[in-house]
């Protein structure tokens, strides 16, 4: 075992407590804790503005967010997603008595592959539930393409996708609604936290309205079955100051990003995922692949690592469609998912936070290239 500090694939970037000060000081004396007060809607103008988008709803955390984007768009029967994902994606479909199907994901990009979404479309098929993974994306336009051509409501968990752009503007534009996660472990965080990406006025209200009950603005009366998935105004203020930082934290994972890639570019075997096209990244994983070529088996290197303190994790194991919640579905079949079921035996995401030392970099690149071990 080394006696190093341990070293974990996320660390929470935290700005200085006195910066929180006023910010608490402010709703002490405001009194007014949630429900839609002004820290909440300084934080939506706020988020509109930094992600480029007109209307966004706060929600307490991402799958509450997903799980109302789900019941927003008014689906029933099968939606199509991916099984390479966290297992929110999958399980927002069954909270709303929806049924999932797995489509097999693009081996360059680890999203769900537009190409195969058409054969697994039957009449009961409703949506599609994309996810942009790693924060890479997904492509729009093929999936876009299937949608309008079979009527299907498209719905993009964004959970990895913050401040991601395209040669458009944000990659959260695409498809009906988009959804965010602002868990502690995200690029962008609010402790918990989420959000939906609302294309009209109209639909944000009926978001809003969703997540608080179902009530009638005022409260007079119900017309949803609604949840309460309301953002407090502690979280929503915690939020505006980490905004006050993201710029610079994007730009220290970018940085750590291409120290990666240039270390490991000559390691034989070893292969970082690109994002596909162009776009503006977030840097909020570092998936390498470890492929045939590469001496130790993924487990092994895994360990290896592990013993010199350095914890990587095996995002996306177990698939979705390995769960034994679905297992038994007809597209859970591993042989309808030969991408996805080869690729999650193969990944291992690094550490990668704004505060990860470049010489922790260098060190974890050394020990993938069996140079300094
Ligand atoms: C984190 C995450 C979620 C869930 O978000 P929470 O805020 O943790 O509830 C959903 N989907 C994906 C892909 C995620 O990574």
């Amino acid at each position: 075992m080394s006696d190093r500090e341990p070293i974990f694939v996320t660390q929470p970037a935290l700005p200085d407590l006195e910066a929180f000060m006023p910010y608490l000081r402010e709703i002490w004396d405001r009194r007014m804790l949630t429900n839609g007060g002004p820290m909440e809607q300084r934080l939506e103008a706020a988020l509109c503005d930094y992600l480029g988008v007109k209307h966004i709803s706060l929600f307490c955390n991402g799958t509450q967010a997903l799980i109302t984007a789900v019941q927003a768009a008014g689906l029933s029967g099968e939606v199509i997603t991916t099984p390479y994902s966290f297992v929110a994606t999958a399980h927002s479909l069954l909270w709303n008595h929806l049924t999932p199907v797995f489509v097999d994901i693009d081996p360059s990009t680890m999203n769900i592959d537009p190409a195969r979404i058409e054969a697994a479309i039957t009449e009961r098929t409703t949506a599609i539930l994309p996810v942009h993974c790693y924060g890479h994306p997904c492509d729009v336009q093929g999936i876009r393409q299937v949608a309008e051509r079979h009527g299907l409501k498209v719905i993009y968990d964004a959970a990895h996708a913050f401040g991601v752009r395209d040669e458009g503007g944000s990659l959260l534009r695409h498809g009906d609604l988009s959804v965010l996660s602002f868990h502690a472990t995200k690029v962008f965080s609010t402790f918990e936290g989420g959000a939906i990406i609302c294309p009209d006025e109209a639909t944000k209200r009926r978001v809003d309205q969703l997540k608080n009950f179902g009530l009638v603005p005022g409260g007079a009366t119900v017309e949803f079955v609604g949840t309460n998935g309301k953002m407090s105004e502690i979280h929503a203020a915690f939020g505006l100051l980490q905004l006050e930082h993201l710029i610079e934290a994007l730009d220290r994972r970018r940085l750590i990003d291409q120290r990666y890639r240039e270390g490991l570019a000559k390691v034989a075997g070893i292969r970082c995922i690109d994002g596909v096209g162009e776009h503006l990244a977030n840097h909020a994983y570092f998936p390498i692949l470890v492929e045939p070529s590469y001496p130790l088996a993924r487990d092994v290197l895994f360990e290896h690592l592990a013993a010199h303190q350095i914890h990587g994790r095996l995002y996306f194991q177990p698939l979705l469609s390995n769960l034994p919640m679905y297992r038994d579905l007809p597209s859970a079949n591993p042989a309808n998912l030969t991408v996805a079921n080869r690729v999650v035996g193969q990944v291992i995401c690094l550490p990668i936070y704004p505060n990860l030392e470049h010489e922790t970099v260098d060190f974890i690149i050394g020990l993938i290239a069996g140079t300094n071990a």
